[in-house]
């Protein structure tokens, strides 16, 4: 493996009283693109929110290029280098696509522009004066990838991005990761379409209950294909 960007180590996070993660553990070296893969319920968003610190009642270790993470807010962690992209896309849909790429502040040098995220994404160009409401699902993710872009982050934390779309708009997504790895990213991918993750990613972290309880490298993949399916309920 890279040079280790991420390490996460016995990551516990509540929802109020709710305990949700027990104990988590992963790591991904530097411009790896590794997934979290599970069923309904195991803990996937709330390991991303967590990481990113929007979830707050957290305890364990997560050291990103060394440094601890745990106990700081989420802005504080933006700053380091990190950005979260959410299930829900999370576009404002009273702005225009190209209102909407310039919502997050740039925390770090090294952020897109807007002519390089457009080079990216070509359609959102066209329709830079479309309100958030009128875009397909489809644009929608591309707009939500689009905007983290522009923080300079280095680890990109995408919740399902996959969700909801028609498949030639999945592949098309499954592009723009590989482009985003090519240009040096590193993504945390949080998935339950399989075969997209499979296609795309270098490593799988596979959890339930709110534990890791296994890892597959891309490799791997082909021999464990029923174990995964398994895991997975499909
Ligand atoms: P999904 O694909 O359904 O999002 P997931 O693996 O991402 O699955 P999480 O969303 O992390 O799972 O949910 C883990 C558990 O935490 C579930 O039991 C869920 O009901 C619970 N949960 C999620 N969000 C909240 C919340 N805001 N308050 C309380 N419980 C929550």
């Amino acid at each position: 493996m890279a040079e280790t960007l991420l390490k996460v180590q016995g990551l516990q996070a509540w929802y109020g009283e709710s305990h949700i993660l027990h104990g988590v553990g992963f790591e991904i070296g530097r411009g790896e693109l590794v997934t979290l893969l599970g069923r309904n319920g195991a803990g996937k968003t709330t390991t991303l929110k967590s990481v990113m610190g929007i979830v707050e009642k957290r305890t364990g270790s997560v050291a990103f290029e060394g440094k601890e993470t745990v106990g700081q807010p989420s802005d504080a962690i933006a700053r380091l280098g990190l950005a979260y992209c959410p299930e829900e896309r999370g576009i404002f849909s009273s702005l225009n696509v190209e209102e909407n790429l310039l919502l997050p502040p740039m925390v770090r040098p090294g952020g897109m522009s807007l002519s390089e995220i457009y080079q990216l994404f070509p359609n959102l160009q066209e329709r830079r004066r479309s309100q958030g409401t009128k875009l397909s699902g489809g644009e929608q993710q591309m707009l939500a990838i689009g905007r983290i872009l522009r923080t300079g982050a280095n680890l990109l934390l995408l919740d399902e991005p996959t969700e909801g779309l028609a498949p030639v708009i999945v592949q098309r997504i499954g592009e723009i990761i590989r482009q985003l790895k090519g240009r040096g990213f590193t993504i945390l991918l949080v998935e339950q379409n399989f075969h997209f993750a499979a296609a795309v990613a270098d490593r799988h972290y596979i959890m339930e209950d709110g534990h890791v309880v296994d890892i597959m490298t891309a490799g791997d993949v082909k021999q464990n294909i029923g174990k995964l399916q398994a895991y997975l309920g499909v």
